[in-house]
C-alpha cells in the first residue's frame, strides 16, 4: 500500500530549553564556568551564554501528509534553520512519497552543499530527516526502531552527563561524565582544579564506576595529553572532544599518546559520512559520538554507524533523547547510551528535552525499555509557544 503523499512542511522556533538544552535559566550546572574554546577570553569564561551558546533556540520541523498525519522532530538551529527548511528544503518533500528518504536526503544535502556541508544547514537537514522518519512510523503504525531493523537488546543502558556523577551512581547509571571546568588559559592552577574535581568524584563513587571528562573542544594537544595522563591516576575512562573538531591530526596524536586503556572520544560536532570517515580513517578516536539531530539525521547516521562498525569502533550518540534511543537499540556497536541530566543541580532524572515533547521516556535505575508507540513515540507539546517565522 503506498503511503499518503506529503502535503506540507512547517518550521517553528521555540525558546527555553528542550532540544536547545543550553538555553536554560541562571544557576544551571550546564552554564557554570565550563571550559570552551572561548575560555581564552576571560570575559567569556564564566558563562557559555555570554558568548551566545543559546542564541539559536530550538527548531521544530513538522511534516504533514495529505491524510492529516503529522510527523515532527526537534533539534537546534532556531530561526536561520527555520528559514532554510521553509525556503529551501521543503520543495524536496512537498508532493512527494514520504518513503523516498534517500532521494530526499540526497537532494537536501547536494542542493545546499554550496553553503552547507556541516553545522547549521546539516542541523536543518537532520531535523527534516527525523520528522520524516517520525511521519513514516506514524503512517505505518510502527516505532522507528522497527523501521531500522528491530531491537538487538531488550533495553537501553545509560551513563549520565552532568555535574554530579556521585548522584548519578545512586540513580543507577553506569557512569558519570563531567564537564571540564578549566581550560589551558587558566594554567597550572586550572589543571590542578580539574584534577581535584576528578579526585573528589573518584573518592565518592569508588573504583569501578565510570568517570569521564567532556572537554567541549576547549583544549590543545599538549594540555589534553597532560590532562589524560594525570587523570589516568584517577581512572578516567574517556576524554571527550578535547580538541577542535577540525583538528583531525590532533585527535590522531592524542589517541596515540593517551594512556593505555583510556578511550579518546569525539564527533559530537562532526557531520555526515564524510566527516566521520576522516575521524575513522585517521584513527582519531575509540568512540564516535554523532548527534543524530546535527550529523544528518537517521538516514545519515545509518551510514556513519556502518562505517564505524566496519572499523570496530563504538558509536555512542550524543544526547538527543528518543531520536538516539530508537537508533541505539538497533545497533550492536552502540552498547549503551548517553543521558543528559537536565535538572539544574543534576540531582534528579528529568526528561532531556523538557518541556517540548509529550511522553518523552526517561531511564529508571539507569535503564529504559522502549515502547511500541509509532514513530519516535512522542508528541509535540503545543503549549510551548511555537513561533513560525517564515510562513508560506
Ligand atoms: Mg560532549
Amino acid at each position: 500500500m503506498p503511503l499518503p503523499l506529503i502535503k506540507a512542511v512547517r518550521a517553528y522556533v521555540v525558546r527555553g530549553g528542550g532540544a536547545d538544552y543550553h538555553d536554560q535559566g541562571e544557576g544551571h550546572w550546564i552554564d557554570d564556568h565550563i571550559a570552551t574554546p572561548m575560555s581564552r577570553y576571560p570575559e567569556y569564561r564564566q558563562s557559555r551564554q555570554s558568548f551566545g551558546i543559546n542564541v539559536l533556540g530550538t527548531l521544530v520541523v513538522e511534516i504533514e501528509a495529505v491524510d492529516g498525519t503529522i510527523g515532527f522532530a526537534v533539534t537546534t538551529g532556531g530561526e536561520p534553520a527555520a528559514y532554510i527548511v521553509e525556503k529551501h528544503l521543503a520543495r524536496f518533500l512537498e508532493g512527494r512519497d514520504p518513503t523516498e528518504v534517500e532521494k530526499i536526503w540526497d537532494q537536501m544535502y547536494f542542493s545546499t552543499q554550496y553553503y552547507g556541508r556541516k553545522g547549521l544547514v546539516v542541523n536543518a537537514i537532520s531535523g527534516v530527516d527525523l520528522a520524516l522518519y517520525d511521519l513514516i512510523g506514524k503512517l505505518r503504525q510502527e516505532p522507528v526502531y522497527a523501521l531500522l531493523g528491530g531491537k538487538v537488546r531488550d533495553e537501553l543502558t545509560f551513563y549520565a552527563t552532568g555535574a554530579r556523577p556521585d548522584l548519578a551512581k545512586e540513580m543507577g547509571f553506569i557512569g558519570g561524565k563531567m564537564p571540564l571546568h578549566h581550560g589551558p588559559a587558566e594554567g597550572e592552577e586550572g589543571l590542578r582544579k580539574n584534577l581535584e574535581e576528578l579526585e573528589t568524584m573518584r573518592n565518592r563513587v569508588g573504583e569501578d564506576f565510570w568517570l569521564m571528562f567532556d572537554c567541549w573542544m576547549s583544549l590543545d594537544l599538549n594540555y589534553a595529553t597532560k590532562l589524560a595522563h594525570k587523570a589516568h591516576e584517577y581512572g578516567l575512562k574517556w576524554i571527550e572532544e578535547a580538541l577542535s573538531p577540525d583538528d583531525y591530526w590532533g585527535y590522531r596524536d592524542l589517541k596515540k599518546n593517551a594512556p593505555p586503556g583510556m578511550l579518546v572520544t569525539t564527533g559530537e560536532h562532526e557531520a555526515t559520512r564524510w566527516g566521520f570517515r576522516m575521524l575513522l580513517e585517521m584513527e582519531c578516536c575509540d568512540i564516535i559520538q554523532p548527534d543524530v539531530g546535527w550529523c544528518g539525521g537517521v538516514t545519515e547516521l545509518i551510514k556513519i554507524a556502518n562505517l564505524a562498525d566496519s572499523k570496530g569502533v563504538m558509536m555512542i550518540p550524543h544526547g538527543s533523547s528518543v531520536y538516539s534511543y530508537h537508533f541505539v537499540i538497533t545497533r550492536h556497536n552502540s552498547p549503551f547510551a548517553e543521558f543528559l541530566m537536565m535538572a539544574p543541580k543534576a540531582d534528579e532524572v528529568v526528561p532531556m528535552f523538557h518541556p517540548q515533547l509529550i511522553g518523552e521516556p526517561v531511564p529508571v535505575n539507569g535503564k529504559l525499555k522502549l515502547g511500541d508507540a509509532p514513530g519516535f513515540g512522542v508528541e509535540l507539546n503545543r503549549d510551548v509557544g511555537l513561533h513560525r517565522p517564515y510562513p508560506r
